[in-house]
C-alpha cells in the first residue's frame, strides 16, 4: 500500500495506530477535533488551581505491555513512576482500619499465606471467586462470581470497579477475568503500579506527537470530521471543516473516536454499524495541597492508596496536588459538588493523616483546600454483557476503513492497553507490515 492512511482521532488509540503505521513506513495524517490530543487521557493547565492537571487518574500496570511498548517507542518509558513492586497501600474507612497489600513477585501467590501481605480478614476459601472470574463465561456478572467476605470488599469489587469502571453487580466477569488473567495470574511482577509523573500527556501525548512528526507525519488539531462519503465500493472523502478532502485510490481511514461519536461520523458509509450505547462516568476531585516528599511509610513508597467504605476509592500524591478518583459514579450526577468535595475531603484527610509526621499536618488542614471536581460524563462504555456485544471488530466490510477505540472487541475493558491494542489492531488490517507487535 502506498496510499496516505487518514487517522481520525488523536487519542491513544489514534496515537498508537499512527506510531504502528508510521514505523511501518506509511504516511499518516492525524485527525483530531479537540485543541490538542489525548482525548480521555490528557493534561491541561487549570486555571483555578494554578497548576497543570490530568483530567483524571490513570493506574498502568507492568502487565500493560502493549503500553510499555509504545512508551519504549517514543523513549517515554522514563516519565512514569510508580513504587516498582506490586505493594498497594488499602484503607477501609468504616473500620479505620489501613493495610498494605504486597503480592508475591512470582506466579505461586505466596502473599495469600501471609496475614501481613494479605488482606485483613479474608478467608482463603474466598480464592475460589477468583478462579470463577478468570473462568466466567459471557453472561456472568463479576457478583455471580464472588462469594461476600473480605477478599471480595476489599480487594476484589475495588480492583473490578476500577477496572471496568461498572458496579459488580453488572460488570461484565468475563472482561474482569481477562483482566485477572493478564495480571493477578501472572503473578506480583505483572502487578507493578506506574503512574505518569509529570501528567498524561507528558507521558502519552506529547513524546507520542514528536515521535511521529520526525516520521513526517501531519498531525491536524482543531479538526473535526464531519463525515465520510463512498466511491464505489471504497470511501472516496471526508468532510473537513475547510471543505471535502477527496481520497484517492490508496488512501485508508481509520476511525479512532469515542463509541458515542463514531456513528454519526461513519452514518453515510456504515448505517448499519452497532457500538455500546451506555455509559460510565468517573468522578476526579483534584484538591490543592503540598504532601509529596512529605509523608511518610508505604503511601510515601506507592504515591497511591486504595480506599474502601466510602465514596473514595483512589488517592493519588501529587506535586501539589492530592487527588482521588470514584468510578462507576453515574449514581453521583445528582449530587452538587461542593458537597461531594467536602466530604471526599474529610475521607482523604483520614486516609492520609497516619502518614503525614505531625510537623507536617498543617499541609492537611480540616478546611478544604481549593479544588477542582472533573467529571467525565462518558469516561467509558458500561462494561456489561450486554454492551460487550455490541463491540466491533476493526475490520469492517469496506476495504478501507477499520475501527480502532477502547470500545471495539479488544477483548479488554476500556483502558489505555485496551485502546493502543485496538490502534495496533487496526493499523494491521490495513496492511502486511503495520502495526506488528
Ligand atoms: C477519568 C478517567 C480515568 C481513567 N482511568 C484509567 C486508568 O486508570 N487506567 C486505564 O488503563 N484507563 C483508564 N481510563 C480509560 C482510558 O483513558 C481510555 O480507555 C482511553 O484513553 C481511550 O482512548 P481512545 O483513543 O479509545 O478514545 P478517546 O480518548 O476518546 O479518543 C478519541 C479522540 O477522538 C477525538 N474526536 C472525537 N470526535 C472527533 C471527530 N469528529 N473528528 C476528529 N476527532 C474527533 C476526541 O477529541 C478524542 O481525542 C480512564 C478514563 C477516564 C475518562
Amino acid at each position: 500500500m502506498s496510499g496516505v492512511v487518514h487517522v481520525v482521532g488523536g487519542g491513544l488509540a489514534g496515537l498508537a495506530a499512527a506510531l504502528a503505521l508510521t514505523g511501518a513506513g506509511r504516511a499518516v495524517v492525524l485527525y483530531e477535533a479537540g485543541p490538542a490530543c489525548g482525548g480521555r487521557a490528557r493534561s491541561y493547565d487549570d486555571r483555578q488551581l494554578g497548576c497543570r492537571l490530568d483530567n483524571g487518574n490513570h493506574l498502568l500496570l507492568s502487565a500493560n505491555r502493549t503500553v510499555f511498548d509504545y512508551l519504549d517507542q517514543t523513549g517515554a518509558r522514563d516519565t512514569l513512576v510508580g513504587p516498582g513492586a506490586p505493594v498497594f497501600p488499602f484503607h477501609d474507612l468504616s473500620a479505620g482500619l489501613g493495610w498494605t497489600l504486597r503480592l508475591s513477585r512470582g506466579r505461586l501467590p505466596w502473599w495469600v499465606l501471609d496475614r501481613k501481605r494479605r488482606v485483613p480478614g479474608m478467608r482463603l476459601s474466598e480464592l475460589g471467586g477468583l478462579v470463577r472470574l478468570m473462568r466466567a463465561g459471557p453472561e456472568t456478572t463479576v457478583a455471580q462470581c464472588l462469594r461476600p467476605g473480605a477478599l471480595a470488599d476489599r480487594l476484589m469489587i475495588p480492583l473490578a470497579v476500577s477496572a471496568l469502571n461498572t458496579r459488580p453487580e453488572s460488570g461484565s466477569a468475563a472482561l474482569m477475568g481477562r483482566v485477572m488473567r493478564e495480571s493477578m495470574a501472572k503473578g506480583g511482577a505483572a502487578c507493578i503500579p506506574w503512574f505518569p509523573r509529570d501528567g498524561l500527556s507528558e507521558s502519552l501525548v506529547d513524546p507520542a506527537l514528536s515521535t511521529l512528526r520526525a516520521r513526517g507525519a501531519e498531525i491536524r488539531t482543531g479538526c473535526r470530521v464531519a463525515g465520510l462519503e463512498m466511491q464505489g465500493s471504497r470511501v472516496g472523502a471526508m468532510l473537513l471543516p475547510d471543505g471535502r478532502r477527496a481520497l484517492p485510490p490508496g488512501d485508508q481511514v481509520v476511525l479512532a473516536l469515542p463509541a458515542h461519536s463514531v456513528r454519526d461520523v461513519a452514518a453515510a458509509v456504515l448505517p448499519e454499524l452497532r457500538v455500546p450505547d451506555a455509559f460510565e462516568s468517573i468522578l476526579n476531585l483534584h484538591f490543592r495541597a503540598d504532601l509529596l516528599g512529605r509523608l511518610t511509610g508505604d503511601l510515601a513508597l506507592a504515591r497511591f492508596a486504595g480506599v474502601v467504605g466510602g465514596l473514595t476509592e483512589w488517592v493519588f500524591v501529587k506535586e501539589g496536588i492530592l487527588s482521588v478518583t470514584v468510578s462507576a459514579a453515574n449514581h453521583l450526577a445528582e449530587r452538587p459538588q461542593e458537597q461531594l468535595a467536602a466530604a471526599i475531603w474529610a475521607e482523604l484527610r483520614a486516609v492520609v493523616l497516619p502518614y503525614v509526621p505531625p510537623g507536617e499536618q498543617a499541609r492537611l488542614p480540616e478546611a478544604m483546600p481549593a479544588y477542582r471536581c472533573v467529571r467525565e460524563k462518558r469516561a467509558t462504555f458500561a462494561a456489561t454483557p450486554a454492551q460487550e456485544r455490541l463491540r466491533p471488530e476493526c475490520r469492517t466490510r469496506i476495504a478501507n476503513l477499520v475501527l480502532a477505540g477502547d470500545w471495539t472487541a479488544t477483548g479488554l475493558p476500556a483502558t489505555i492497553e485496551g485502546a493502543m491494542r485496538s490502534g495496533l489492531a487496526a493499523a494491521r488490517a490495513l496492511g502486511p507490515s503495520a502495526g506488528r507487535p
